[in-house]
């Protein structure tokens, strides 16, 4: 090979492939489809509508390069998309998401996913979803800042407060949600709420950094309701050491459960009695840092177990929240060796088919995120009607709007579920949203 063609090899295999499997998405679709087409099949209306068949294909993809330049001055190149999924019930409306791992079949299925999750918030929300293949470990805050105002360049013109309003998702909170805002105010030369996720002096609401975490929580406490229970005194593992996570094992352990977990790709951080409010501040302050969890402080109490998963404890309720997939078969065994009695997602689709299979087959009442997590979007929500009034809630309200969607959804997903004594909350879930989507689809036509 000469000199210029191994150059030539060498920018050619460096060249990124968008155009992937879509397993992940699949994985999403079928989950759903196991509980809606016999219904849909038999209902005919929904059948003459192909309501799955039109849901299962997004609006429209948008697919760019973001472009940039780091701190040393060298151009970066970047793949962002936004999935525009359905906007049948309200304004597209999902998170961005950062992280090296996403890609289209991701992202689709994010946003698949979430045009069930928003139609059980009872909220007038679409589905979407977006984000970029962007790394910003080890990125500076100007760094950061640069990429959000590359990327909002070119998804600007096609959100907007009634059109589609993006929020965070993975590595995107109110740093970059400032960013962005900013970005699409001057892009749009209008001051409205077309992100959420805002800050509290431009238009935020109380709450939403909280809202998915405590929702979740919320959930659990309705779950556990139903058989007579409470989660004081529960033994609790959590997965994640991001947004979700932390919230929901600050709310947990003030409503008195024992969280024994919090985690990361590196290892598991343990509290045998329970962690303090202090030890999980301490995490979100490391990850908000960019520094890790194994060294916690001293008298806190925890250990880092590296390599291990929150699963191998000895636990009543495990709830993974941290991102698709990272619960598999063997992992759910070791729930089922444990006796847990209940799994609530934090995160989207964080068991593979196989863990939920194992649930399944075990009696081990299982919440699928599309219901417990949607605490964060329905937050999102409010957020979008307090800055359409230009009235905003403190936070007391907010978190009593928050508990009671999360009851109120509860409730829906619970009464489609029953099945007998038990409930199947991934079918209540999937039915109740396709329901509402549904009947949407066919009353708005062939369109
Ligand atoms: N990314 C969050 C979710 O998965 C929130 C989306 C939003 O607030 O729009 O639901």
């Amino acid at each position: 090979m000469n000199r210029r063609d191994a150059l030539t090899h060498a920018f050619l295999s460096d060249l990124p492939n968008y155009v992937g499997s879509q397993n992940t998405f699949l994985q999403a679709v079928e989950d759903v489809a196991n509980d809606v087409l016999p219904v849909e099949k038999n209902d005919p209306a929904y059948a003459a509508a192909k309501v799955l068949r039109r849901l299962a294909e997004p609006d429209r993809v948008l697919s760019f390069r973001v472009t940039w330049e780091d701190d040393d001055g060298e151009v970066q190149t970047n793949r962002a998309w936004r999935v525009q999924a359905s906007n049948v019930i309200g304004p597209y409306k999902g998170g961005l998401r950062f992280h090296p791992t996403v890609n289209e079949d991701i992202l689709k299925f994010l946003a698949f996913e979430q045009c069930f999750k928003n139609a059980l918030t009872g909220l007038p929300l679409g589905g979407a979803k977006g984000g970029s293949d962007f790394d910003p470990k080890g990125r500076s805050k100007r760094e950061v800042m640069r990429f959000c105002q590359a990327l909002m360049r070119e998804l600007a013109p096609f959100i907007g407060p009634d059109r589609d309003v993006p929020a965070g998702d993975i590595n995107v909170g109110t740093e970059e949600i400032g960013y962005l805002f900013g970005a699409w105010r001057k892009h749009a030369e209008l001051f409205e709420g077309a992100l959420t996720g805002k800050g509290l002096s431009y238009g935020g609401s109380e709450m939403r950094v909280e809202a998915t975490g405590f929702g979740l929580i919320y959930f659990v406490e309705c779950m556990l309701s139903e058989r007579g229970d409470d989660i004081a005194g529960k033994r609790v593992a959590i997965s994640g050491k991001g947004n979700v996570a932390t919230h929901a094992a600050l709310k947990a352990a003030e409503r008195g459960a024992v969280v024994v977990s919090l985690s990361d790709t590196s290892g598991t951080l343990h509290v045998a009695d329970g962690m303090s409010a202090d030890l999980i501040q301490w995490v979100q302050a490391q990850k908000a840092a960019g520094k890790d969890i194994d060294t916690p402080p001293s008298g806190s109490g925890a250990t880092f177990n590296a390599g291990g998963v929150p699963w191998e404890l000895d636990v009543d309720i495990a709830l993974p929240c941290a991102t698709q997939n990272e619960l598999t078969g063997d992992m759910a065994k070791m729930l089922v060796d444990n006796s847990v009695s209940l799994v609530a997602e934090g995160a989207n689709m964080p068991l593979t088919s196989d863990a939920v299979d194992i649930l399944r087959r075990n009696d081990i009442t299982h919440a699928p995120g599309k219901a417990s997590n949607a605490g964060g979007v329905a937050v999102s929500g409010l957020e979008m009607s307090q800055m359409s009034h230009r009235r905003f809630m403190s936070a007391e309200e907010v978190d009593a709007e928050l508990k009671g969607i999360m009851q109120d959804l509860h409730g829906r997903v619970a009464d489609e579920g029953r099945d007998g004594g038990r409930i199947d909350y991934a079918r209540g879930a999937n039915m109740a949203a396709y329901r509402r989507l549904a009947d949407a689809i066919v009353a708005q036509g062939i369109i």
